[in-house]
């Protein structure tokens, strides 16, 4: 799912970072400007999916990292 930020970065929603927010709910944060959005907004399902996703996406990250 594809998104723009208000600092301008456009890209997919799972290239975000699960971060908890200071409500203990889990939200995106963007790798630019640290803006977060806990997807309130997204179906419920539709929301569990994306935070897999980016969870995913931040594993895999972490590996390339550890590798290099
Ligand atoms: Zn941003």
């Amino acid at each position: 799912m594809m998104e723009s930020c208000y600092c301008g970065r456009s890209g997919e929603l799972e290239d975000r970072k699960v971060v908890v927010d200071a409500a203990r709910k889990e939200a995106l944060a963007c790798r630019m400007c640290g803006h977060t959005d806990d997807l309130e907004w997204l179906q419920p399902g539709l929301r569990a999916e994306i935070f897999a996703a980016a969870r995913n996406r931040g594993q895999q990250t972490t590996q390339v990292q550890v590798a290099a």
